[in-house]
């Protein structure tokens, strides 16, 4: 194993650094360096102007904008991109539907949806989860039943992600119920705004409106919306979800938030004085950097050994150390912020500094992080059984 980067990929990284840190505009960057919630338009315009220089979405054949990059490219882009404060590429957009309409839709369908895809001219939603299918997510019951050249779909979807602003939502359905449950389901994009289709909010811990209920009330959808083949659903799904659990592991943009915690901690001390000389928080911050170095490694480690574009299976120690160390290090910032940790409505020219502000609901927020691109639970399930061979 060579952890070295060689020449020709430090070149790379200077070229992504630059690109990052110059391109892309300067109000995104600094809402995502303030940990506030980035709008609509912001998310898009990042995204476009990654797409103008062609890099938006390099996980895709070349034919669609793809990069012939190798997987450490791909890291490299990816690190940089969250050391930079800049927003990965929308996931449902990049890599989740993009890649899948890419290796199994028609032609017909990939020309009619992947430009706008990688543009984010369409935004995408996911809708795989229900009420009673979300680890299980074979149990799905939301139907779609052929009438003609058309599909009926009935059902409920839930934990629709920014669905407030999606256009499209690309969902799992069952097609036939009298086979085994993985063996009836497809695959079917939906245009949102379809008569019988409604969003409605959840309401989240930190204020925030992230996710959706999505209601199918005989939504008639065109039998051509059809990705690949009826009841295949499944092996597209898996496919699919072998992708989102490699882009989990957010190294880069965890190590920033400690970085700048770290900065903050310096003067964050009674009477502006440091806490880093505290050495309780010094010790906590130099075992989280520790921790952090070692899961950067293993994901040196997991690129290198990634072969075909396929992810090995230890991405799922990735996603999972990936969002312990994203979790511990919003909870840092709570410590860090002590008291005024509880100022999250201070008004603007209060004295409260403006990360304190945001640390208990980032802290909340990200305790999604260990249950959404399968949960915590379930990644130790197949750590356990796939890569320490314990089988129950
Ligand atoms: C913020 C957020 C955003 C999301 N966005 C989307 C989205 O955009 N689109 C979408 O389709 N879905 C989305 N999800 C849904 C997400 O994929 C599910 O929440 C996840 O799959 C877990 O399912 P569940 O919530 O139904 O929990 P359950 O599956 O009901 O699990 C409940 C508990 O049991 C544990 N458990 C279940 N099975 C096992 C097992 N085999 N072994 C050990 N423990 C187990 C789980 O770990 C968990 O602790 C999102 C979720 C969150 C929190």
């Amino acid at each position: 194993m060579k952890l070295q980067l060689s020449d020709e990929d430090i070149a790379f990284r200077e070229e992504m650094r630059t690109f990052f840190t110059t391109q892309i505009p300067q109000d995104i960057r600094d809402t995502v360096a303030a940990r506030r919630e980035l709008s609509k338009d912001q998310i898009v315009r990042s995204m476009q102007a990654m797409n103008a220089a062609g890099i938006a979405v390099p996980n895709w054949p070349v034919e669609w904008g793809g990069k012939d990059w190798t997987p450490l490219q791909r890291h490299i882009w990816h690190e940089e991109m969250q050391l930079a404060g800049v927003m990965p590429p929308l996931a449902f957009n990049a890599s989740m539907v993009g890649p899948v309409i890419a290796a199994f839709g028609s032609q017909e369908i990939k020309e009619r949806f992947l430009p706008k895809t990688a543009n984010l001219d369409i935004w995408w939603s996911q809708g795989f989860s229900e009420p009673d299918a979300g680890s299980d997510l074979a149990s799905l019951r939301t139907t779609a039943v052929k009438e003609g050249d058309e599909y009926v779909v009935n059902g409920q979807k839930t934990w629709t992600t920014l669905g407030q602003y999606g256009d499209w939502i690309f969902t799992l359905v069952r097609t036939d119920p009298d086979v085994k449950k993985q063996a009836g389901i497809s695959f079917l994009l939906i245009d949102m705004t379809s008569p019988g289709l409604t969003v409605r909010p959840i309401e989240l811990i930190d204020g925030g409106h992230e996710v959706n209920e999505v209601f199918f009330d005989n939504v008639r959808v065109p039998a051509e919306n059809l990705v690949g083949e009826e009841n295949k659903g499944w092996d597209y799904a898996k496919f699919l979800l072998g992708n989102e659990r490699v882009g989990v592991a957010p190294v880069g943009s965890t190590k920033r938030t400690l970085a700048q915690a770290k900065e903050y901690a310096k003067t964050a001390g009674a009477g502006g004085t440091s806490l880093l000389d505290d050495p309780l928080v010094a010790a906590q911050i130099a075992e989280l950097e520790n921790d952090l170095l070692a899961l950067e490694l293993t994901a040196l480690r997991v690129v290198a050994n990634s072969a075909d574009g396929k992810p090995h299976p230890a991405s799922s120690v990735l996603k999972l150390q990936g969002t312990v160390l994203q979790q511990a290090v919003t909870e840092l910032w709570v410590d860090l912020a002590g008291p005024n940790a509880l100022a999250t409505g201070a008004a603007d020219g209060s004295d409260v500094p403006d990360l304190a502000r945001v640390a208990t609901t980032n802290y909340l927020n990200y305790r999604k992080a260990s249950i959404y691109g399968g949960s915590n639970e379930v990644q130790r399930q197949i750590i356990a059984g796939t890569i320490l061979g314990l089988r129950g």
